[in-house]
């Protein structure tokens, strides 16, 4: 007879925001839960890991506003249950060209979302992981998964870790990001290394904010380090996640930063240099838009993919995990159209979906020519 402590209703692989949200989400309703982390809880390799992430709304896409929306509300709700806040309020600032078609587009939708807010992302990560644990979730870390194949017998999937270690589930989620396409190759999109700078800046009511247009450009105040903001430095390379350089930026990149942030913000920030610079990895698709399907092949819909999330997600992952828990239990997720995020759309059509918003456009070229498809607007 199977040992039962292998056996689990869906096991999650990949413990960032969005691996952990879906891992709270699925225990919640009552389903044998576990997580699967490669390196250690709450590790610095990743996406999911800092001092701040932008809550913003206004999106181009109106199906992202929604999504908002709906997250802030689950936020809102793990808090509750957790008793500790992760989500902290802020005005949210947009500005650019004013002939610009995505802030055209942001001023047309923005009286049905205007909130802005900061989220502090390892402490937003820590409490999903304990959420799991509460409502009854096995969290596994240095669990490095590297097969997955399907029981042709009773169904469900059997994942192997390098550690010689398996575990059946009925269904199994993949949420593995930079990592995804060495694990579940069908997944497309492309990982890219990029690098954020942090500044100097009198915070206090300092605003989330983006700039449209070219650079595009958008930054957070730091909540871990009062005085500062976060800002970006356009650019990055593709990259293998196993491999990154942890290199300074690009001087020329950060020259352009410092003159945007002096010409932008004259003597309310100080731009003579950042104080900080660190290294980050995103994951992106080629139309920046999320992938969150079922692998289809010879996994058909026993395994369910959410990556791509193209610098943007952290801000959804509670609506991410509940959408994900929905394809696990329900086989479709509820009140949300996921056409947007199929992978079938890159069939034949290695672009995706189609976009006239500006910025993406012309971020998109540049990366063409250093011969990766992506795009960048991440926030
Ligand atoms: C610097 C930076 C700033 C950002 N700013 C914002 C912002 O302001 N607002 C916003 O909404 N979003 C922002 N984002 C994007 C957001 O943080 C990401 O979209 C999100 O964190 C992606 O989470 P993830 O769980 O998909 O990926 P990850 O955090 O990378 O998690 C994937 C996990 O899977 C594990 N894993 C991989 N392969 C395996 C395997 N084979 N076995 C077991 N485990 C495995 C990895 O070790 C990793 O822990 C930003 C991202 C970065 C990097």
């Amino acid at each position: 007879m199977e040992n039962s402590g292998d056996q689990f209703d869906a096991i999650v692989v990949g413990a960032g925001v969005m691996g952990s949200s879906t891992a709270y989400q699925l225990a919640k309703r009552g389903l044998k839960v576990i997580l699967l982390e490669q390196f250690d809880l709450l590790h610095h390799r990743g996406s999911s890991h800092g001092e701040s992430r932008t809550l913003r709304a206004t999106y181009t896409e109106a199906y992202y506003a929604a999504m908002v929306m709906d997250s802030l509300r689950l936020w809102e709700e793990a808090e509750a249950e957790i008793g500790y806040k992760v989500y902290f309020k802020t005005q949210h600032f947009d500005m650019g060209p004013s002939d610009d078609k995505s802030l055209q587009s942001i001023i047309a939708n923005c009286h049905l979302t205007s909130i802005g807010g900061v989220i502090k992302p390892t402490k937003a990560v820590s409490m999903f992981q304990t959420l799991a644990i509460r409502n009854g979730a096995v969290i596994r870390d240095n669990m490095e998964v590297r097969e997955m194949e399907r029981d042709d017998v009773r169904g469900g999937v059997w994942v192997s870790t390098a550690s010689g270690e398996r575990f059946w589930g009925r269904k199994c989620v993949v949420t593995a990001g930079a990592w995804m396409k060495k694990l579940v190759k069908r997944v497309s999109g492309r990982v890219r290394h990029h690098r954020g700078v942090v500044a100097l800046a009198p915070y206090g009511g300092f605003p989330t904010f983006a700039s449209y247009g070219e650079p595009f450009i958008y930054g957070t105040p730091s909540l871990e380090f009062p005085g500062l903001i976060k800002i970006p430095v356009p650019g990055g390379q593709g990259c293998d996640p196993e491999r990154r350089k942890w290199a300074a930026p690009d001087p020329n990149a950060l020259a352009s930063v410092k003159e945007w942030i002096r010409v932008t913000f004259g003597d309310r920030v100080d731009a003579s240099g950042p104080v900080m610079v660190q290294s980050c990895l995103y994951s992106m698709s080629p139309d920046e838009d999320f992938v969150i399907d079922f692998l289809g092949g010879g996994l058909g819909r026993e395994v369910v993919v959410a990556g791509g999330f193209s610098g943007h997600g952290f801000k959804m992952a509670p609506v991410v995990g509940r959408i994900l828990a929905d394809l696990v239990v329900n086989g479709e997720a509820r009140g949300v159209d996921l056409r947007h995020f199929e992978l079938a759309r890159f069939e034949g059509n290695p672009k995706g979906n189609v976009k006239d918003s500006e910025d993406q456009v012309k971020f998109s070229h540049s990366y063409e020519d250093e011969g990766t498809i992506s795009a960048a607007s991440p926030n």
